[in-house]
């Protein structure tokens, strides 16, 4: 079977991508299956540039075909922020209860209308030869005004769906990964990899 290496140490990404890949005729291993272990500077400016240098460094070190994503919220009200720093935002050991708090209050006062917000979600290939493909995807909604939900992780809580009157904390993993930035990042690589390799035969 082919091989892909999935550029993360997040086991649930590498579970989450094994679903969505699947029948592609790829086998998906995670860094650390690969035995694979390298710095990767990410100082790109944009979440598709993170995904590519993430992507191209564990490339030119493995030789294989390599898939990594980067994301992150961009709240318009705080002209894109957190945007490529919502790891780091407010420090990455700080808890989500308190980032979250903090960016509610950054919107205390501000009507629905300009609480407009997305999670961005990149997601690049890099085949040895250095070829590079993305798909980037959104997932539109509102910074709530009071967190809700205890599925999901990170900003989910706060991160409110008007069509579904629900946060994305709120929704089943299913339901979420059926419309999520990330879900739908996915199954557009899904196609790139397909058309990629219906290309070679
Ligand atoms: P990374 O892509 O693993 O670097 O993560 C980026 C950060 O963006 C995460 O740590 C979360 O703070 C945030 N983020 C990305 N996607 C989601 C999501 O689906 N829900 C909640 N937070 C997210």
């Amino acid at each position: 079977m082919k091989k892909i290496i999935f550029a993360t140490g997040n086991a649930n990404k590498v579970r989450e991508v094994c679903q969505i890949l699947e029948g592609t005729g790829y086998e998906i291993v995670s860094m650390k299956d690969a035995g694979i272990d390298v710095e990767i500077i990410e100082d790109g400016k944009t979440f598709e540039e993170n995904a590519i240098i993430k992507a191209k460094t564990i490339a030119e070190a493995s030789g294989e075909l390599v898939l990594a994503d980067d994301s992150g919220l961009e709240i318009d009200y705080l002209n894109g922020e957190p945007g490529i720093y919502s790891a780091r935002y407010m420090g990455e050991d700080t808890s989500y209860d308190i980032k979250n708090a903090n960016l509610m209050e950054r919107l205390e006062g501000v009507p629905d209308e300009k609480r407009t917000a997305r999670f961005v979600c990149a997601i690049a290939a890099v085949w040895p030869d250095g070829k590079v493909k993305t798909a980037v995807c959104t997932m539109e909604g509102r910074i709530a005004y009071e967190s809700a939900g205890a599925n999901g992780f990170g900003y989910d809580p706060i991160f409110y769906l008007p069509e579904k009157g629900c946060t994305s904390a709120e929704l089943s993993p299913e339901d979420k990964n059926a419309i999520s930035h990330r879900g739908k990042a996915l199954r557009k690589m899904k196609e790139i990899l397909e058309n990629e390799s219906s290309d070679l035969k």
